[in-house]
């Protein structure tokens, strides 16, 4: 028996059954994969519970990983014993001595194996003194205390463990199925990704690339972001598509204030066609209303007729105040602001259209050879697999 371990918590309310057990299978192996660089730990499923398995305390890198798997809402490095109550009143002490600074504490003890002698009510009573004995310094707060210590009693081993860390919340990456990410170089895709990611989706990325009007500087800007995203989920398969020729098509050919209108048009046709190709059940952009001219209502119509996909627009409701915020928390930001051109920046009219007209744009399409520029978009699109490595810059979350 290894006597340091992490005890991890998950939502489970309303799930049942074969749910349940799908939703714990993934996040042991989601949490398996965020740890193996880890040397000696070792993930373990029971009933209920998961836990990590270490030779020593759980360093902090560690714990920044499970901060980053969905489904977990509470990371709590523990010591276990056998469940003795000599034991039991040894981890307690030890824990409490290792708290820096904690001056009032209540004891919140939980007895899941009812042969255990000591009933819960009297475990507090009798672990709070001791511990007051122990540790004078210390005062009890029952409301509002700055340490809770917790003792598990299981029916061979007893878990003690401090406050919890807040883990991300959300669903087991996988559990949801496969959307494909419209990923620009922007602020909002990123975040939109994320907060994809946390409903518990397995995400594919799209990107759209002029090169030469957008630069090899600009594609690798939109690697980054991925490679980024996959912190939180796991592997990323992120396709470039070539996207140059229909560019300078809708340029010389329509009219300039739909350009924009046409081009998004464009982008969902070809990301419906790899959706369909890679198993992907639904589109996600980092579209947010109002923002520019091609996310009002009217101009969402008209770009969306092109497609029967879903479209899941996870930033919809946040102002870009909310956007930046968490795109600093999950370490998107600082890459999203750099300079470089995006393709939908390259070709700017003068005056986009706010309300474009269906039929005017599926006229102004009509003079372009709209399926062979679609199908050869597709077959020319790379695919990069990226894969969660060690973080190129450190940054701290929640
Ligand atoms: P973002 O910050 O995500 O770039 P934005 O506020 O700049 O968003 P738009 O430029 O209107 O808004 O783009 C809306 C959405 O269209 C983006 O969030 C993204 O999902 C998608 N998109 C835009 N440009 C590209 C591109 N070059 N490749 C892939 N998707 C794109
Ligand atoms: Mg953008």
């Amino acid at each position: 028996m290894k006597r340091n371990c992490v005890l991890l918590r998950y939502g489970e309310l309303a799930l049942k059954g074969k749910n349940k057990a799908d939703f714990e299978d993934r996040l042991a192996n989601n949490i398996r994969e965020k740890t193996a660089r880890f040397a000696g730990v070792s993930v373990v499923k029971t009933p209920g519970r998961i836990f990590v398995e270490l030779e020593d305390e759980a360093p902090e890198a560690l714990i920044d990983e499970l901060k980053t798997v969905f489904g977990l809402v509470g990371i709590c490095p523990a010591i276990r014993v056998e469940n003795d109550w000599e034991k039991i009143k040894e981890a307690a002490l030890e824990l409490v001595r290792k708290q820096e600074g904690v001056r009032t504490f209540k004891v919140n003890s939980k007895r899941a194996d009812k042969k255990f002698p000591i009933r819960s009510q009297e475990m507090n009573h009798r672990l709070g003194g001791f511990i007051l004995g122990n540790v004078p310094e210390l005062k009890v707060d029952v409301h509002n205390p700055e340490l809770t210590l917790h003792v598990e009693v299981r029916s061979k081993y007893a878990y003690i463990y401090g406050n919890d860390i807040p883990g991300p919340g959300g669903l087991p990456v996988g559990a949801s199925g496969r959307v494909l990410l419209l990923l620009s170089g922007g602020i909002d895709s990123p975040v939109a990704g994320y907060l994809a990611l946390k409903r518990g989706v397995e995400l594919h990325a799209i990107h759209f690339h002029s090169y030469p009007f957008t630069s090899e500087r600009a594609k690798q800007k939109v690697i980054d972001l991925a490679q980024i995203l996959t912190r939180y989920g796991g592997k990323i398969h992120l396709h470039i598509v070539p996207f140059t020729e229909i560019q300078t098509e809708i340029n010389k050919h329509c009219y300039d204030s739909y350009s924009i209108t046409i081009m998004r048009r464009f982008m969902l046709r070809i990301s419906e066609a790899v959706a369909k190709k890679h198993g992907a059940l639904a589109l996600v952009t980092g579209e947010s209303l109002g923002q520019v001219a091609s996310q009002t209502l009217e101009s969402m119509n008209t770009i969306n007729e092109v497609t029967n996909m879903p479209i899941l627009r996870p930033v919809i409701g946040m102002d870009k105040q909310e956007i930046m915020t968490i795109a600093k928390r999950i370490g998107t930001y600082e890459t999203s602001i750099l300079p470089y051109e995006d393709c939908c920046t390259v070709f700017l009219p003068k005056a986009p259209k706010t309300r474009p007209d269906k039929q005017v744009a599926a006229r102004e399409e009509a003079k372009l050879d709209l399926e062979r520029l679609v199908r050869e978009a597709v077959e020319g699109t790379e695919v990069i697999e990226l894969n969660p490595g060690e973080p190129e810059e450190e940054f701290s979350f929640f």
